[in-house]
């Protein structure tokens, strides 16, 4: 076989295209492809697939293709142009190749591989490409993969704030949480940021919302009220930021008792900081003997702590009325308690009682996607070089979004 044959077949191209020439540059490691097509094909314009003859030729454009073994490989070619009676002189479609693209198609196929199993760096080196050559390729994944998705209501929705970086910098995160994918990203956390994505959607897929697992971060309720209809019935502030608040309640009281304690010289909780944050089965068993002496020592964070764990139950019931009752009871014991922190959260789920027990109406809550968050949170790890909170964007829809990122051709050159 010659190899311009064998590359017609690597590259996959068929009628009127074909091989003209081959070279290899050993020194470069490089091979060139050049792709020509027969005269007097009739090309369809791209705007209206009308079929036309070749009216000129753009200047011969190169992209990058797999690689042949070791070589990185370069296709060549003139892009034909037609002029079309309706739409003017137009560059008609390659099929290797998306418009603007510098690389085949296949190879933006192997790029988005990579790029969905390691870090951009990691894939710059495997994939012999520069970073912007990288973020190119996954704004591009991301564009193409947003614009393909198809338009249709998400029942379950969770709304989330996400910290970035250091300092203070916040992003809106809109979460599916039956498919565990993101649907949405942007910047800071006010009413404005979510409204930016409401107004994306049609009525049909607002009234389509059932249920939004949510803080209680009136911002964001604002929008929700804005915007989804019958909110009030459908906005549900989910168990796992309650419990983050109670949780940091706990953490608070321990902080004010150890320092008291410590003033008279006890320092028995010292070191015990993450025994308090654990949930009493996830406690590792190593830390269980010195937990329970704590836990029986009457102190003040051992009383917060049985409150907090007491408050996972609410979630619990299989009817909105026996939690009620355990609410109440619950509220009774965590007001009177004495530890201010604990008052305070409790108070404060009090005055969103109403949405804390929609919970069991729709049974939603944004624990549901933490194995995303913990997604995001590799995400961002990897952002070590992220350079701006766009790049942290276009990462989090790239692996988290759920999205077909694949360039279209790609999928007709590779049979199955
Ligand atoms: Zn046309």
């Amino acid at each position: 076989m010659r190899d311009t044959e064998l590359y017609r077949h690597l590259l996959g191209l068929e009628s009127p295209w074909t091989v003209a020439r081959v070279e290899l540059k050993v020194a470069k490691q490089h091979v060139d492809v050049w792709a020509e097509h027969a005269d007097g094909a009739q090309w369809p314009c791209p705007e209206c697939g009308r079929l036309l003859a070749v009216y000129d030729h753009a200047e011969e454009r190169v992209w990058r293709h797999l690689d042949s073994c070791q070589f990185m490989t370069y296709l060549h070619a003139a892009p034909p142009r037609i002029s079309c009676p309706e739409h003017g002189v137009r560059q008609v479609r390659l099929p290797w190749a998306e418009p603007r693209s510098r690389f085949t198609a296949l190879f933006e196929r192997l790029a988005i591989d990579v790029l969905s199993e390691t870090s951009v760096l990691g894939a710059t080196r495997i994939l012999r490409i520069s970073w912007d050559e990288a973020w190119l390729l996954m704004e591009r994944a991301v564009k193409r993969g947003r614009a393909a998705k198809r338009q249709r209501a998400v029942p379950h929705l969770g709304v989330d704030e996400k910290a970035i970086a250091k300092g203070h910098r916040y992003m809106t995160l809109v979460c599916n949480l039956d498919a565990g994918t993101v649907e949405y990203v942007t910047d800071d956390r006010k009413t404005s940021s979510l409204d930016t994505y409401f107004v994306t959607l049609s009525p049909e897929q607002l009234k389509g919302i059932e249920a939004i697992a949510v803080d209680m971060w009136e911002p964001y309720l604002n929008s929700i009220r804005a915007h989804v209809p019958e909110a009030d019935d459908k906005v549900v502030f989910d168990r796992f930021h309650i419990m983050q608040h109670m949780t940091k309640a706990v953490d608070t009281v321990r902080k004010r008792e150890h320092r008291n304690l410590r003033a008279e010289g006890d320092e028995r909780l010292t070191g015990s900081k993450y025994l308090w944050l654990y949930s009493h089965e996830n406690l590792p068993e190593r830390h269980e003997d010195r937990f329970e002496e704590l836990r029986c020592a009457h102190l003040k964070t051992g009383r917060a702590w049985a409150i907090k764990e007491s408050l996972r139950d609410l979630w619990s019931y299989c009817h909105r009325g026996w939690a009620e009752r355990h609410w109440r009871r619950w509220y009774f014991w965590a007001t009177h308690s004495r530890l201010e922190p604990v008052v305070k959260v409790a108070k404060m789920v009090h005055r969103h009682l109403d949405n804390v027990l929609t919970y069991f109406k729709h049974r939603v809550t944004n624990a549901a996607s933490e194995g995303l968050n913990s997604k995001i949170q590799t995400v961002k790890q990897m952002a070590c070089g992220f350079r701006n909170a766009d790049h942290f964007k276009i990462a989090i829809y790239f692996h988290c979004g759920g999205l077909d990122l694949y360039p279209a051709q790609a999928t007709h050159v590779i049979p199955g």
